[in-house]
């Protein structure tokens, strides 16, 4: 079964009222083949209201992260208020996540079991540091962080639910991006990790986004590979056009 290739804007702790209100005019406008390619947008949770009521329908919106459970947690967002709000995805595990709020891949793990619970998709974010690949512990880390997901799942349909977004963290927002090469070894690398962990299903169905300092400029080459199903964007998103471009790669 072809995987529908998938490209997420991740706009992080950026924008404002009128910038986005920009963005999604040019979005709007634009050509995309929504056919063949799944569009999701993650806007400040501030702004996702105003993103959803006015951006175009195929195009869904995604929060950034969420806590595992709702109640008595200050700051919070709860996947069920998510649900409930109307959303289908949220992004896991960022990087900026793990490192700047200490989240470790237990927890990470756990907040891809409570967004699964509430029906939500999961964007679920792995990678390695610049100091783990020079010490060659690049799968290593990525089978530890795809474990302690694969720990809180209960059921292999799960896995259905769930987009695997490898982002090197030596590549986000560096402007030093994977090569083609490197990228799709890891992607293959989690590929066969799935088929012996999980099933091979799931390994063969899954979309594996690559993400780190993906630009218009070379999002065809590393389209091009064949595990690479796609992207997760961060600054590149925040321009339009050049999103725009990107989500026309494949
Ligand atoms: P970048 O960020 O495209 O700015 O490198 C990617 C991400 O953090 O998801």
């Amino acid at each position: 079964m072809p995987r529908l290739f998938f490209v997420g804007g991740n706009w992080k702790c950026n924008g404002s009222r009128e910038a986005n209100r920009g963005f999604i005019e040019e979005l709007n406008r634009a050509e995309l083949p929504t056919d063949k390619v799944e569009v999701v947008i993650a806007p400040m949770s501030l702004h996702v209201e105003s993103v959803v009521r006015s951006i175009r329908p195929e195009i869904s919106i995604a929060v950034q992260n969420v806590f595992i459970n709702k109640g008595a947690f200050t700051g919070e967002l709860s996947p069920s208020a998510v649900k409930d709000f109307g959303l289908d995805w949220a992004i896991i595990g960022h990087s900026e996540r793990r490192q700047i709020f200490g989240e470790s891949d237990e927890f990470v793990g756990k907040k891809v079991e409570a967004c699964l619970r509430a029906s939500l998709k999961v964007i679920a974010c792995i990678g390695e540091t610049e100091s783990e690949r020079k010490a060659n512990k690049t799968e290593e880390v990525i089978f530890r962080q795809l474990s302690a997901i694969k720990k809180e799942l209960t059921r292999v349909q799960d896995w259905h639910h769930i987009v695997l977004a490898y982002e090197p963290v030596w590549a986000i927002g560096t402007g030093l991006t994977a090569t083609p090469d490197q990228a799709q070894q890891v992607h293959e690398t989690i590929r066969r990790w799935l088929a012996s962990n999980v099933n091979s299903d799931v390994a063969d169905t899954i979309r594996i986004i690559y993400g780190g300092s993906v630009k218009a400029s070379n999002a065809r080459d590393l389209a091009s590979k064949k595990d690479i199903d796609g992207f997760l964007v961060g600054g590149a998103s925040l321009v339009a056009a050049e999103f725009i471009e990107i989500a026309r790669s494949h």
